[in-house]
């Protein structure tokens, strides 16, 4: 005997009593809590079908975790054993009414789709947030959507009530003209047609509104193209108001951040847009000014000339810079001949340095910064030109710097010598 289905004659009902006929272990992979598979002669929990998702609730006081149809049966997962014999079930009755309020709304809106630009709906996904359906139109307008939901709701303001009925195919084509289907059926027998009265006409085996106002308002949050057909993203009744909440909330915060009406939003966060790229713009401009004030100001104050003839630069800063920060400023140091700069910053708990020369200096800058970064515990490396590193001791720094110059103009002639025997081997 196939499950009685008291969900197709009563959609809101809650409580029932059944037989349970069977119980038995379901089938899991060993890592997973054991589940039980529970047959009943009747039952009101909608099963897994149709893009609608199964009820949740009680069985003999075990929780339902999933519904499923194997067959004519329904099958109900529970988390526990439950007895043979006479049962009490009980579904999640505000998750059923989301589910009709959604479901129902999914018809009307299709309908409205078919019965505008005749638009075939293809696909149907009730999820835990938002709901879809694919429309076979490879795009849809603003106007479109709009129009198509505008009629949605005029739906629903009527008030249109909303049956269910059953045929067998012979009977149907015989009594319905199938132009007034949305959708022809699949099934031969047992078809189950849900009329909102005079306005759609589909078959369909999920549970739906007693009438159109239960669904609430639909509305369209968003349309999407993918290769070929539209989907259009939508939320019904309860979901709606949700919705409507949260983006409420949303658009007056921003508004009074920005100390304007919310309808004006979208033109504030333009002009704030536009005034950010100038003062970016103007903040660059400010910086390179800087840069080059800095920099003459750093060269400025060096000695002119050690006793190797090269002017160093060195500037350990406590104001915790960036490394672009020191990169900008090594550079425009070292546009000046016979110079070589020697920064570096600190924050507090690390340092950053940045060494570079002038190109008619011979001394290696990462042999250099090497030579000094064991110093501050630090890391680093580059090229003969330019080297960067960090360290985890920055009340190090002055003293790694310091020494970096007195290498310079100590040992300056070595390192020369050395990277010029180096060259010779070549
Ligand atoms: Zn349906």
């Amino acid at each position: 005997m196939p499950t009685k289905r008291l969900y197709y004659d009563d959609p809101y009902l809650r409580d029932f009593a059944c037989q349970v006929l069977r119980c038995e272990p379901a089938v899991r992979n060993s890592h997973s809590a054991p589940l039980y598979e529970v047959i009943t002669d009747v039952t009101a929990f909608y099963p897994n079908s149709g893009g609608q998702p199964s009820d949740r609730g009680t069985m003999a006081g075990a929780d339902v975790v999933d519904v499923i149809e194997r067959d004519d049966d329904i099958v109900h997962i529970t988390s526990t054993a439950i007895p043979l014999g006479p049962a009490q079930g009980r579904i999640d009755i505000e998750r059923r009414f989301d589910h009709i309020q959604q479901h129902s709304g999914q018809h009307i809106l299709s309908g409205a789709f078919a019965s505008l630009f005749g638009m075939e709906t293809v696909g149907f996904h009730l999820g835990d947030e938002y709901v879809t359906i694919d429309l076979n139109a490879p795009e849809i307008s603003h106007d479109q959507w709009a129009a198509a939901e505008r009629l949605a709701c005029e739906v629903v303001f009527q008030n249109r009530p909303v049956r269910a009925t059953f045929w067998d195919r012979d009977a149907l084509s015989g009594a319905i003209d199938p132009s007034r289907l949305r959708k022809l059926p699949t099934r031969t027998e047992n078809i189950r047609l849900v009329d909102i009265d005079g306005f759609d006409l589909t078959p369909c085996g999920g549970t739906h509104v007693r009438a159109s106002g239960e669904v609430g308002l639909i509305k369209i949050t968003r349309t999407e193209r993918i290769r070929g057909i539209t989907r259009v993203e939508f939320v019904c009744g309860r979901r709606a108001l949700a919705d409507y909440r949260w983006k409420n909330q949303v658009a007056y915060e921003a508004a009074a951040m920005l100390s304007v009406h919310a309808r004006d939003l979208p033109e504030s966060v333009s002009r704030l847009q536009m005034q950010l790229r100038d003062s970016a713009r103007q903040l660059e401009h400010a910086l390179r000014d800087l840069y080059e004030y800095q920099a003459a100001a750093m060269y400025d104050g060096a000695d002119p000339a050690g006793p190797s003839g090269i002017r160093v630069v060195s500037w350990a800063s406590t104001d915790g810079h960036d490394i672009g920060y020191l990169k900008m400023l090594a550079h425009k140091i070292c546009e000046h001949p016979s110079t070589v700069a020697l920064l570096g910053s600190s924050n507090g708990e690390s340092a950053h340095v940045v060494f570079e020369k002038s190109h008619d200096v011979s001394i290696d800058m990462a042999k250099l910064l090497r030579e000094v970064l064991p110093a501050v515990d630090g890391k680093g490396g580059g090229t003969h030109q330019i080297a960067q590193g960090g360290g985890r001791r920055p009340e190090k720094l002055p003293y790694a710097i310091s020494m970096a110059a007195s290498m310079i103009s100590k040992a300056a002639v070595g390192i020369e010598a050395e990277t010029a025997a180096s060259a010779d081997c070549h």
